[in-house]
């Protein structure tokens, strides 16, 4: 049995949906089971219409569920007879969905409303997918994800209960698969113990193939995307980057961290321990051989020094504590990050002198509260419009003089936050946003020579 995951992009459209059916088809010796995504953009679309209905604009609402359901049904159209059919369901969801909100008119969506919302792309779209299987003559049982995938109660990034999932798993799907079918099923999605539905988080499919994958103990997950593969950069910015052909679940879970957007963070944790590997592919070049994710990975070296790759993410904020009385003082970290617990913020990197520490954070939302309460222990300040550059490879920590080699490419910009953790695979620095993109390529070029 293989687990195949295909993203927004690879479900686009009507061309990108008879492409996946080719590529499954060239798989059913492998036992596919196939997780889907929202067509792309959706999941935004729909997360578009919370404020709509909070404004109370019922006519900019019904005209962006119009232009949600034509984009469908010309998605159908373009597959055939047996997906058209499935448009009265979809149009029936997207009418209860029309009540929901109407239902929340003037107020801002709670968040189990949000997560009801979101979902419904991966719902809808996995309802064309099933279609085309059909249409292409395939039995392809359609699945629905919140009846398996039970999780707790955190709207908009729940968590898995992995036993009753597991157990729900084997006794829901296998059989499927046992009796010849390819079960079409949603990424992204659940539903709590009672019912209500949640999501993983956005970027979340990957997650739940994975943990399908380790659920069902699969040969290996592929994930089906628009670039060949995890990359040495971001091809927009360095077009010359090249594929990594094999990489370690330590280098994807740090690549998606920083920045590469191929892979959620957390696809590797569930299949770690059965090491089943993870297959990175491009749907609109099927024979590109992609990058293999797996324990033991011949790391293949691109250049004369142990990079491996380098990744950057904007939109990062600096968040600095000086506090003279740390100095020597136990305690402090801890009260440092309860206030970052107390408000579910964040932390990716962080550096610390004698007495003032740096961190970076992410999501911005609750960075008021943070700064007010981080005050009462010291002088605070923020520096927003800030990127990490993340430089991963193989014994980094281990190579004399790579840290002189790589801050002299990283010249003229200043570098502001810099942390090497304790995995020997990683630096990390921040660096002013509008620098990143010539940060990233002056270290492609010193250390890969293009
Ligand atoms: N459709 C969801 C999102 O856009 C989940 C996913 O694509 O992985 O976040
Ligand atoms: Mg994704």
């Amino acid at each position: 049995m293989i687990v195949a995951k295909f993203g927004g992009t690879s479900v686009a459209d009507a061309a990108a949906i008879r492409r996946l059916v080719e590529i499954v088809r060239t798989r059913l010796a492998d036992r596919p089971i196939v997780v889907v995504s929202a067509l792309a953009k959706v999941t935004d679309t729909l997360l578009a219409l919370a404020p709509l209905a909070c404004a109370g604009d019922d006519v900019t609402l019904d005209a962006a569920i119009g232009a949600l359901l034509e984009r469908h049904a010309a998605t159908a159209h373009g597959i055939g007879p047996a997906a058209e059919a499935v448009l009265p369901a979809i149009a029936d969801d997207a009418a209860a969905l029309r009540r929901e909100l109407g239902a929340a008119f003037g107020r801002p969506l709670r968040p189990a409303e949000l997560d009801a919302l979101a979902g419904r792309g991966e719902l809808w779209s996995s309802r064309l997918v099933a279609a085309a299987f059909a249409e292409a003559g395939l039995d392809a049982p359609w699945v629905d994800m919140r009846t398996v995938m039970l999780t707790d109660n955190r709207f908009g990034r729940a968590t898995p209960q992995m036993q009753v999932f597991t157990a729900r798993a084997r006794e829901r799907l296998r059989p499927l698969v046992e009796a010849g079918g390819v079960p079409v099923t949603q990424g992204f999605i659940g539903a709590t113990s009672d019912g209500t539905p949640t999501t993983l988080g956005r970027g979340g499919s990957d997650f739940t193939a994975s943990l399908l994958g380790a659920a069902l103990g699969v040969q290996r997950v592929e994930i089906w995307t628009d670039v060949s593969g995890l990359m040495t950069a971001d091809p927009r910015i360095v077009p010359a980057a090249r594929t990594l052909r094999a990489a370690s679940y330590e280098e994807a879970a740090e690549l998606a961290t920083f920045g590469a957007r191929v892979l959620h963070p957390a696809t590797a944790l569930p299949l770690v321990r059965a090491g089943i590997p993870i297959v990175v592919l491009n749907s609109t070049r099927p024979d590109d051989p992609g990058t293999t994710v797996e324990p033991s990975a011949e790391l293949e070296r691109l250049g004369d020094s142990p990079v491996r790759s380098i990744s950057w993410k904007r939109g990062i904020t600096v968040v600095n504590v000086r506090a003279p009385r740390m100095l020597g003082a136990y305690g402090f970290l801890r009260a440092m990050f309860e206030v970052f617990e107390r408000h579910e913020t964040v932390v990716d990197v962080l550096a610390s002198g004698e007495v003032s520490v740096s961190l970076t954070v992410e999501d911005p939302g609750r960075l008021d509260a943070v700064v007010r309460d981080l005050s009462e222990l010291g002088e605070v300040w923020i520096e927003t419009g800030r990127a990490i550059v993340a430089v991963v490879g193989i014994g980094m920590r281990t190579t004399p003089g790579l840290a002189a080699r790589l801050f002299r490419a990283v010249q003229p910009a200043n570098v502001e936050v810099i942390s090497q953790g304790a995995s020997a695979i990683n630096v990390t620095f921040v660096v002013r946003e509008e620098d990143g993109p010539g940060v990233v390529r002056r270290l492609h070029q010193e250390f890969f020579g293009i």
